[in-house]
């Protein structure tokens, strides 16, 4: 089946799929708005479901302080059960979806203030990156309004949505906004570190019209949880967002208990390395390395872990690296001047102190750390290749290798060989080489002359290949048809 983009090419670059403008944080009635959410009690998390749900309590911390925020009732298996049971396709006409999912957009906009206020108390993030988050969770509701409203096709049923905390309210509105889109009935699974956001977006879609029967929201354990959610043959469908190691027990799980053939869209991890040949700009190439490696604490699975330089500008370039990053303020998230916040837990702290521990001979730069709270220093280690790296370490950690100019291919090789394909950078002013590189490299989001993070729904749809996820991307013209029913005849209008 065509892509909608391909049907309906008049509207490509119409209002309704017009990205977010984001919002102005030099000015002062932004701010007040964004500082009246810094303080004060948040509202318990229960789960949102059709049944009366049932669970133990837990609370829910902030990173950067320790401090309690909240306590989330964590839905047990009768609780995933009954949402299963519970839940039932939403056959409003595929323009009424739309005009639903674009008024849940407009809702979160209108609420920004708490919504900066949670992601920066609940998730550490820095009010730079909740712009970023809030603004790619509404281009992903107005862009699967677009897409859905435009190639009406049968729902499959009952899709999971399992999502990360590093984008706790972007990638779990995307999974929740494509699903529906697709008149599915969709049951969220939120991280166990990020239930408070998460429920904020399921009250807003709720509030603009989502039935409860169509978007039930379970927080809990993965292990309870997405375990129900990955073994009830009564799921036709399941959208993930997290590791590899994850995505592979889902996978087994799903091939077991479900229908053969029940899609898992899974988008996961990566070792995203850049090269900069001797032509580029270093100016130009050491911003997009700071920001592409250290930006969000280092948290995104498109961030920049290796990075070569031709040999010929490493004595150069590298030296340039650890002055930007003597450059970066880590610290608090409300701070506008901060650059790097916390990591998302003490189990992520201790991890990646471990690691670059466990790696101390490698270790050619390294800034201080701010005494409280769950913050990691970005660190700056030295490899010889892509090869040298044991895993993704989700944190501020960047690997750099040298290489002779005439073993470009094999550094291409090197790259390919560990089996990711998510995020490449490149920096050159060779025209030809963007060309040859950009067919010999293995990876979903190629960037040049600029940094490999922050794609922008509707103009870089993303997603990776090999062990970074199955497709389609996600913010891209196949994402919303996967949700299809495959075999459906197209619905009239
Ligand atoms: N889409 C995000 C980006 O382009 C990354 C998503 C993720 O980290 O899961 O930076």
């Amino acid at each position: 089946k065509a892509p909608a983009a391909l049907l309906a090419p008049a509207d490509l670059y119409g209002a309704s799929r017009r990205n977010s403008a984001g919002f102005d944080l030099s000015d002062e009635q932004t701010l007040a708005r964004i500082h009246a959410a810094r303080d004060g009690d948040m509202a318990d998390v229960v789960p949102l479901t059709v049944t009366r749900p049932t669970g133990d309590i837990r609370d829910v911390t902030n990173p950067a302080t320790g401090d309690r925020l909240a306590a989330v009732t964590m839905a047990d298996a009768g609780t995933a059960a009954r949402a299963i049971d519970d839940a039932r396709i939403w056959d409003a006409p595929a323009a009424e979806r739309a005009a639903v999912l674009r008024r849940a957009a407009d809702l979160y906009e209108e609420h920004f203030g708490p919504i900066f206020g949670i992601l920066a108390r609940e998730a550490g993030k820095t009010l730079a990156d909740a712009v970023a988050e809030l603004r790619e969770a509404v281009d992903f509701l107005r862009y699967y309004a677009a897409e859905g409203e435009t190639d009406p096709g049968a729902p499959r049923g009952i899709v999971g949505a399992i999502s990360p905390w590093n984008f706790p309210l972007a990638i779990f509105t995307g999974q929740i906004a494509a699903a529906l889109m697709a008149g599915n009935a969709v049951i969220a699974k939120p991280a166990e570190a990020t239930p408070i956001i998460a429920s904020m977006g399921v009250r807003l879609m709720h509030q603009a019209g989502v039935p409860v029967s169509a978007l039930q929201f379970l927080p809990g354990r993965g292990s309870v949880v997405g375990a129900a959610l990955t073994a009830d043959p009564r799921v036709k469908g399941v959208v993930f967002t997290g590791s590899t190691d994850t995505a592979r027990t889902i996978a087994r799980s799903m091939a077991t208990n479900l229908a053969p053939g029940t899609p898992l869209i899974a988008e996961t991890g990566g070792l995203n390395a850049m090269i900069v040949d001797s032509t580029a700009l270093p100016e130009q190439a050491v911003r997009d390395i700071v920001n592409g490696a250290f930006r969000s604490a280092g948290q995104r699975c498109s961030a920049l872990r290796c990075l070569y330089v031709q040999e010929d500008i490493a004595a150069h370039v590298i030296p340039m690296i650890q002055g930007a990053m003597d450059e970066l303020v880590v610290g608090d998230p409300w701070d506008l001047a901060t650059d790097v916040g916390p990591v998302i837990d003490a189990g992520a702290q201790g991890d990646i102190a471990a690691y670059v521990a466990a790696n101390a001979g490698r270790v050619i730069h390294r800034l201080d750390m701010p005494a409280h709270g769950t913050f990691v220093p970005p660190a700056l280690l030295r490899v010889t290749g892509i090869a040298d790296l044991e895993r993704e370490i989700f944190g501020p950690v960047l690997h750099v290798a040298t290489f002779r100019g005439s073993d470009l291919d094999q550094v291409v090789a090197d790259i390919n060989a560990r089996g990711f394909g998510l995020t490449f950078g490149l920096h050159t002013r060779i025209d030809s080489r963007v060309q040859e590189i950009s067919d010999a490299i293995q990876a979903g989001n190629i960037y040049v002359n600029r940094n490999q993070i922050g794609a922008v729904v509707g103009s870089q749809p993303f997603g990776g290949e090999g062990l970074s996820g199955t497709g389609p991307k996600a913010g891209g013209p196949r994402y919303v048809p996967r949700f299809f029913a495959p075999d459906a005849p197209a619905a009239a209008g």
